[in-house]
């Protein structure tokens, strides 16, 4: 990997690029299938930025197509969430939203073709019977009771499953195909159901449905999709894929692409695991920020061109692997170096009275540097800083008064080796943006721990370097009298196993046994994925809009909540940190 994105160079793309150039195709149409059972996740934009990307990319459109064969699994808010996720990252499909359920009178209609073609059967073996019946990688299957019927009698049947004389179960539509074909999905698959149940397109129209198997490849024959690209679970699936859309008799067919799903270490990307955790208030919903769903990364401040660009940087292989966390971070980090604010947060507020501030301040005016601009009013002194030290992001006014915040870490009574920050050995430092402090007692708590810096500040070092003497470091501060207190969430991973995989090893996780995945959430769930601070902010934070970002200095990036923030109480996310040891080399 090189710190530019890739060259786009895939195998799909040299595939595209070879179609056209062949003339196998005037032009492409590729699909993003999402099925509205949840809501989407980082795996998902690896999907999204490859369908689209391609089409925009070789001039083609791409499609937005939900693949509701599922009614019970499947709710409308799902369907509006999606939407709006794929727009966020920055994408539009071609024309109107597609529905699978669209197409459900050309689906059943297909079903009848293959009936009257001798393609298709009804089966009434229970579900069961169909599973043991199936056969495995060593044993053939055993042919249905009713695999010989007559079309006649198919026909009847199938009817009869229209309209709903069968209960759920009892009867589905199987393509007639191979009982002993070494691939199990080509051992007759199931393609219709019989399911009593409402769906949020078509209402109570149907009570059989499609299989996903049965109605994606239709689909995207039928709207002259050009390469339908998906992760390589399907790449056993694709003998069906062809073989029902050559029997239905598309001119044009469609073909199938298969790459390497996204995995990322400490994360989860399933809809249903992550539904569980929804479902079980582990979380506070699909767009809790430690969530990697697409709601919770923009909840979370992540960027659209941040995941655009660690999506270009993964690539897309037909290799299985983990990516490290990191990479994504560093793509996000990059997008908001050069598009945020700086501001200061005391995350953890020491205070300090500055004993000599009056006397030292009310002299400033002779003694600062001149490209210090600030006005003391009689109490603060309002220093005028700019938003970012290099952009033009206009200025803010940041006051400095009598007893400040600084955060408990920067003051150690028996510093570690090798610490930079003030101890009583090491009692002076830079204040950002202001004087220099001299700390010349420390107050303890009947514990022992530092609850008060007693100090002073050097007057003639206002913008300006002290005389006689070098001070290393730098600290944040904030205002105890004018900062705003402000609730700021730090985040770590929610899995506390690198992959995912090791961590459902035991069957059913995340299923639907509330015991069982109470007892999961227990023992892989990190604790500590949320830290809440009751910090304090400069003034110019406590007014940010709802969802605008900023560069706490020398803590992280973070973003004013979208949901919980208000300008009385100030709610700041985590986005990432300002550094990190991972580089892409
Ligand atoms: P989940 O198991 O999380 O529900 P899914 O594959 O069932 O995922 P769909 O809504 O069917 O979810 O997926 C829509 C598209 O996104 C499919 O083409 C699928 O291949 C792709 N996709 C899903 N997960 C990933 C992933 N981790 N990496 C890349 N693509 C993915
Ligand atoms: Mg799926």
């Amino acid at each position: 990997m090189s710190t530019q994105p890739t060259e786009k160079n895939d195998f799909i793309r040299t595939i595209i690029r070879d179609d056209l150039a062949s003339g196998k195709h005037d032009s492409i149409l590729t699909r993003f299938p999402p099925e509205p059972n949840g809501y989407l996740h980082i795996g998902h934009v690896k999907s999204i930025c490859l369908n689209f990307g391609v089409a925009n990319e070789f001039g083609g459109a791409c499609n937005l197509r939900f693949d509701d064969t599922n009614p019970t699994a499947e709710k409308q808010d799902f369907v509006d969430g999606i939407k709006e996720d794929v727009r966020w990252l920055g994408f539009e499909w071609a024309g109107d939203v597609h529905y699978a359920s669209s197409y459900f009178d050309e689906l059943y209609g297909w079903a009848v073709q293959l009936i009257k073609q001798g393609d298709a059967y009804v089966d009434l073996q229970s579900i069961d019977e169909i599973r043991a019946n199936r056969g495995s990688f060593t044993e053939v299957g055993v042919p249905s009771p009713q695999r010989d019927a007559s079309i006649e009698e198919n026909l009847a049947r199938f009817e009869d499953m229209r309209q709903g004389k069968f209960a759920d179960g009892e009867a589905v539509l199987r393509a007639k195909i191979d009982m002993t074909h070494p691939n199990l999905n080509m051992r007759d698959p199931v393609i219709y159901r019989v399911m009593h149940a409402h769906h949020h397109q078509t209402g109570d129209k149907w009570c059989i449905y499609p299989m996903y198997d049965f109605a994606h490849p239709l689909s995207d024959a039928y709207e002259g999709i050009t390469h339908s690209l998906c992760t390589l679970e399907f790449e056993d699936h694709r003998p069906f894929y062809d073989w029902v859309v050559q029997k239905v008799g598309f001119d044009v067919p469609p073909r199938q692409y298969e790459f390497s799903r996204l995995n990322i270490d400490h994360t989860l990307t399933s809809k249903r695991k992550l539904k569980r955790l929804v479902d079980m208030g582990v979380v506070s919903g699909w767009d809790d920020p430690r969530m990697p769903t697409v709601a919770g990364m923009r909840r979370r401040g992540y960027t659209p061109e941040g995941l655009r660009d660690f999506c270009e940087r993964i690539g897309i292989t037909k290799s299985e692997g983990l990516v490290d966390h990191r990479m994504l971070e560093f793509s996000v980090r990059k997008s908001l170096e050069e598009t945020t604010a700086r501001g200061m947060a005391v995350l953890r507020p020491l205070k300090v009275t500055i004993t000599n501030f009056d006397d030292a301040v009310a002299k400033f005016n002779e003694l600062k540097n001149e490209k210090t601009v600030a006005e003391f009013d009689g109490e603060v002194l309002w220093l005028t800083q700019p938003k970012h030290p290099q952009l033009d992001m206009g200025e803010r006014q940041i006051p400095f008064t009598k007893t400040i915040y600084i955060d408990a870490t920067d003051y150690e009574i028996e510093p570690p080796a090798g610490y930079k920050r003030l101890s009583p050995n090491n009692p002076e430092i830079r204040l950002r943006n202001s004087y220099i402090l001299k700390v010349n007692e420390h107050k303890t708590d009947d514990a022992g721990n530092v609850i008060e810096l007693i100090a002073t500040i050097d007057e003639h070092t206002l913008g300006n370097n002290p005389e006689g003497r070098k001070v290393k470091g730098v600290i944040h501060w904030v205002s105890a009298t004018h900062g705003v207190a402000a609730l700021v969430r730090l985040y770590d991973h929610l899995l506390l196993e690198e992959d995912e995989i090791d961590a459902s090893l035991a069957q059913n996780v995340l299923g639907d046994n509330a015991d069982a995945d109470a007892f999961w959430i227990d023992r892989h769930l990190n604790p500590n994925s949320l830290t809440v601070y009751q910090a304090v902010v400069e003034p110019d934070l406590a007014k940010a809009a709802a969802g605008e970002r900023f560069q706490f200095e020398r803590e992280s990036y973070f973003i004013a909540d979208s949901v919980e923030h208000t300008q009385s109480l100030p709610v700041f996310n985590q986005i990432v940190s300002l550094k990190d040891s991972f580089k892409p080399e």
